[in-house]
């Protein structure tokens, strides 16, 4: 088993590279819509510092611009989040760490930029 598959078949992959976002997404059910709980997650979701991407980067949003995918995936974090999309909410969670395994993650390892 490569080092990719046995992150995306381990559902706490979320855990080393976004832990706080982890938390929140992984082990809580979502906030009800328009509570203040929502209001702030969906404030963060919606801030690329400070979304589930911006996170794993170390709370700045350098990936804009520098890779298109990550991109992709803190926007679509925002919109399942607006859409109550648990479903689609643990794929993108999945695909983003693997994403992040495969091109980013010497960084979790080696955050000196
Ligand atoms: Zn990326």
């Amino acid at each position: 088993m490569t080092l990719v598959e046995d992150v995306i078949h381990k559902p706490s992959g979320l855990n080393e590279i976004a832990p706080d976002w982890a938390k929140r997404l992984v082990h809580q059910k979502l906030p009800f819509t328009l509570s203040f709980t929502w209001f702030k997650w969906y404030y963060e979701l919606d801030s690329p510092s400070k979304c589930v991407v911006g996170e794993a980067y170390g709370y700045t949003s350098s990936y804009e611009g520098e890779c298109r995918d990550c991109s992709e995936f803190g926007w679509r974090f925002g919109d399942l989040f607006l859409r109550r999309s648990k479903a689609g909410i643990e794929t993108n969670i999945r695909m983003f760490v693997a994403h992040w395994n495969d091109k980013h993650a010497q960084l979790s390892m080696n955050r000196t930029n």
